[in-house]
C-alpha cells in the first residue's frame, strides 16, 4: 500500500533536523485534499502559520481563499502546503541547509498527492520547485513541465496585499489557472529531463 498523507505526517511531526525545530510553536504539514488536482506551494509558516500549525490563516490566506472562490474552488478542494515546514524566527529568509534539509518532504507529499499541477505562490517556492533562479515578473501566469505535473508560477498572496498591480495579475493567473485545470489535461510523464518552458 502507498504512503498516505497521514502516515507521512506521523513520521515527520517531531522533526527536529534543522534549527527551526527549536523555535516553532507547531510545525505546518499542510492542508486540503489528498487527491487534489491542484496543489499551491508556499514559502514557509509565518506567524499565525506557526500559532495555529495551518498554512495560509492570515491575510494572505483569506485572499488565496478570496481567489480560489472566484475560480469555484474551496481550500478543501485543494492542497496548501509550504517548502518549509517551520517558521524561520521573525520571518527570516529560510537559509539554504534549512532549504535542503527540507525539501524532501515537500516532494514526498507531491508524490502522495500526485496534482496535475503545482501553484507555486511566489519566487522562493517557485525557484525551489523549478530548480532554478526565476524573475516572478517573466514566470507568473506560465505553465511549465514538471516531473508528472504542470508547473504554474504566481505572485505570492502576501506581495498583493498591498499592490494593485500584483493583485490584478494574481486575477488573472488564477483565470488561466481555471483554464489549465478545466482543459482536463494528462500531466507530462515523470523524465527529469523533461524540465522547460511549452
Ligand atoms: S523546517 Fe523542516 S527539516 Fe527543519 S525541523 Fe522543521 S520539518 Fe524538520
Amino acid at each position: 500500500m502507498p504512503e498516505t498523507l497521514q502516515q507521512f505526517y506521523e513520521k515527520i511531526k517531531d522533526c527536529q533536523r534543522c534549527a527551526l525545530g527549536n523555535t516553532r510553536t507547531n510545525l505546518v504539514f499542510g492542508v486540503g485534499n489528498e487527491n487534489a488536482d491542484l496543489m499551491f506551494v508556499g514559502e514557509a509558516p509565518g506567524y499565525y502559520e506557526d500559532l495555529q500549525g495551518e498554512p495560509f490563516v492570515g491575510a494572505a490566506g483569506q485572499l488565496l481563499d478570496r481567489l480560489l472562490a472566484s475560480i469555484g474552488l474551496k481550500r478543501e478542494q485543494v492542497y496548501i502546503g509550504n517548502v518549509l515546514k517551520c517558521r524561520p524566527p521573525q520571518n527570516r529568509d529560510p537559509l539554504p541547509e534549512e532549504i535542503e534539509t527540507c525539501t524532501p518532504y515537500l516532494f514526498k507529499q507531491i508524490e502522495i498527492i500526485k496534482p496535475k499541477v503545482v501553484c507555486t505562490l511566489g519566487n522562493f517556492a517557485t525557484r525551489v520547485i523549478l530548480g532554478k533562479s526565476v524573475s516572478m515578473s517573466k514566470v507568473h501566469g506560465r505553465t511549465f513541465k514538471g516531473k508528472g505535473h504542470y508547473i504554474f508560477p504566481i505572485y505570492h498572496p502576501a506581495a498583493a496585499l498591498h499592490m494593485q498591480t500584483n493583485l490584478s495579475a494574481l486575477e488573472e493567473d488564477f483565470l488561466k489557472l481555471k483554464e489549465l485545470l478545466a482543459k482536463g489535461v494528462e500531466p507530462p510523464p515523470v523524465e527529469p529531463e523533461q524540465m522547460g518552458l511549452f
